[in-house]
């Protein structure tokens, strides 16, 4: 086995990795330093977070610094501003015995004038984000031009968050004899041309795509509606009271609505994502690392940099769009030797990404079945006694309120008051999950209701198994709008449609059918003066949008799925029950030509689902 001896590095920088317990280099580490202390060649290594990259590149530019000369020798570029100063970080740990290294790490979001006064103050290794490093070297106050290691780290991030031309302009600075070290967790061609134009002759290393704990990551995945998968997560966070984990979303506005669901139903989370300020981000993140925070809902750009050892669980609230993100986000868990697991939540059309999946990782992915609400009451229950068998009791402070409260109890015998005890906390679980349906894909009982808002309402319609009729339930009314997906339109886009006319985001909105021509969408009964007021003469793509009531055909049976999309006429509502393809206002309706709602449920599913862009 390689040691860090054997790599070739020296006593001061052996001993300082030794104390942070660095025992044996990572495979990374094990194909670069070497490489990077021996020769000049320019080098592409494929890596990930988590494998080691920092020392990887850090702990041969340290050793072959040139203290003697004051300028910069070494420039490390990264994506983001946590990352810049993590790297930074772990380079003065590196240095602990070689502290005439300086190292300074340079980003935004910060006044400019300290990061000057540190340049002038002369520093050996620049660890920089793109947009400021190039800002210091216009102002003349990073001077690049004499450099001899340059590292690019996580390019495929810095070209991905829109740092092309920053990069191209620093690159066209900086000397054609540095040696360039291009770390990034995939290659798209973005990164390869970078390669191709900046690089000479690179050897190239990968570790696999595995990341370092890769092997301690076990991969689960939950079959469940599309509608239902916010009630899943919420149902994975309550069968694991001692969650730590990132749930990561693919949008801001996904990662915002599933931070504040669950921050309305009294979990502890909170949000990180690109719409947060510098101060609220680090904020989160401070929360974050320092486990005040349980569950951190992310995009993937957002928890760059955010480096936590020993995360529980990584859920896929949706995946994303390549499958090496995949791969990426589930090492953020079974790090530092600990387990952890990486969870899926998929609609079923989502089948064949999984198989996509474990061809890439090499890992069998578990299909688990959704906790039913008994199996979460358990497992809460249980925690319960165990918190209570392992509570500190705190003798001195209680024992004066002893007899006071034994007074009190004095009638519960032994039982009673375990009962008791336990359900002041436990009955919450009983009352949430009592009725709660299967939510696995599938499975007789699942109901495929787009409204659903949560566990809140699940409660609520409760008995109402069957009854997917269209007719609006009793707290929502149901509007028509003349756009469908010939407009664009989808469940999401009607959503923030009608946030963006009301300039409200906190109405609940129900059920939502998209058709081709025109769809419905279902609003709090509250707030229907609300969007016929809002939506009067508004335009969205040159048509002029038409927002009206529509209410069920009296003839229609609750639960009568066939006949559903009839409605009555009845004033300025709208009516597609007659038989005759004519409106309620005598014109013809579209029925006709196929442009029906029912004919177009009938295209609907036979289009089935859209495709998708990587997989
Ligand atoms: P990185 O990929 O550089 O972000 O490193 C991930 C984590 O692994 C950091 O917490 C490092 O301190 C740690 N680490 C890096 N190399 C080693 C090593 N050879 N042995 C033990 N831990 C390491």
């Amino acid at each position: 086995m390689t040691t860090f001896k054997d790599t070739g590095l020296s006593a001061d920088i052996l001993q300082a990795i030794g104390e942070m317990g660095f025992e044996t280099p990572t495979p990374i580490q094990e194909k670069t330093i070497p490489a990077i202390l021996e020769n000049g060649n320019d080098l592409i290594a494929l890596a990930q977070t988590g494998t080691g990259k920092t020392a990887a590149f850090g702990l041969p530019v340290i050793q072959q610094v040139d203290i003697k000369t004051r300028g910069v020798q070494s420039l490390i570029l990264c994506p983001t501003r946590e990352l810049c100063l993590q790297i930074a970080k772990d380079l003065v740990n590196y240095t602990k015995y070689k502290k005439e290294v300086k190292i300074l790490a340079v980003y935004g979001g910060t006044p400019i004038v300290s990061q000057l006064n540190e340049l002038k103050r002369g520093t050996h290794i620049v660890v920089g984000t793109p947009g400021r490093t190039l800002d210091l070297i216009k102002r003349k106050a990073l001077k690049v031009n004499d450099i001899k290691w340059l590292v690019l780290d996580e390019a495929d991030e810095m070209l991905q968050m829109g740092f092309k031309d920053e990069l191209d302009a620093i690159l066209e600075t900086t000397p054609s004899e540095k040696q360039t070290l291009l770390f990034s967790a995939t290659m798209p061609t973005g990164v390869r041309k970078i390669a191709k134009n900046y690089m000479t002759n690179p050897d190239e290393i990968s570790v696999g795509k595995k990341n370092q704990g890769a092997d301690k990551v076990n991969h689960v995945y939950y079959m469940v509606k599309a509608p239902d998968r916010y009630k899943v997560l919420k149902r994975i966070a309550d069968i694991h009271p001692n969650i730590y984990g990132i749930v990561f979303c693919r949008t801001r506005r996904e990662t915002k609505d599933v931070a504040d669901k669950l921050m309305q139903d009294g979990y502890n989370a909170d949000a990180l994502h690109g719409d947060l300020s510098q101060a609220q981000r680090d904020f989160v993140m401070q929360r974050f690392r320092t486990g005040a925070l349980q569950i951190l809902v992310a995009t993937d750009v957002a928890a760059r940099g955010l480096d936590v050892t020993d995360l529980t669980h990584v859920i896929n609230f949706n995946l994303p769009d390549d499958p090496e993100i995949y791969i990426h986000r589930s090492g953020r868990t079974g790090r530092a030797g600990k387990s952890g697991t990486s969870i899926v939540i998929i609609h079923s059309r989502e089948n064949r990404k999984i198989k996509e999946l474990e061809k890439i990782s090499g890992k069998k992915f578990e299909h688990k079945q959704v906790p039913s609400g008994r199996e979460i009451c358990e497992t809460r229950l249980f925690n319960l006694v165990d918190k209570v068998t392992n509570v500190t009791v705190d003798e001195k402070q209680i024992g004066s309120f002893l007899s006071a409260i034994n007074e009190k109890l004095e009638s519960l015998d032994r039982e009673e008051l375990v009962k008791r005890f336990v359900s002041v906390e436990f009955n919450r679980f009983l009352e949430y999950y009592k009725n709660a349906p299967d939510l696995n894909a599938g499975s007789s009982n699942s109901r495929d209701d787009r409204s659903d808002r949560g566990e809140r309402r699940e409660r609520g319609e409760r008995g109402e198994r069957g009854e997917r009729s269209r007719t609006p339930r009793g707290d929502f009314s149901r509007f028509y709008i003349n756009l469908g997906s010939k407009h664009n339109m989808s469940a999401a886009s009607v959503i923030g449609f009608i946030n963006d006319v009301t300039k409200s985001s906190h109405l609940e909105i129900g059920k939502i059918d998209i058709l081709r021509k025109f769809s419905f969408f279902e609003v709090t009964k509250d707030n229907e003066k609300l969007i016929l007021d809002s939506f009067q003469g508004i335009q969205r793509d040159d048509v002029d949008v038409e927002v009206q009531l529509s209410v069920p055909n009296p003839n229609e049976t609750r639960g009568d799925r066939n006949s559903s999309q009839n409605r009555r006429s009845g004033g300025s509502r709208k009516d597609y029950s007659k038989g005759d393809g004519r409106k309620s206002d005598g014109r013809r309706s579209d029925s006709r030509r196929g442009d029906s709602p029912r004919d177009e449920n009938k295209k609907n599913h036979r289009k089935g689902s859209r495709p998708q862009k990587k997989w």
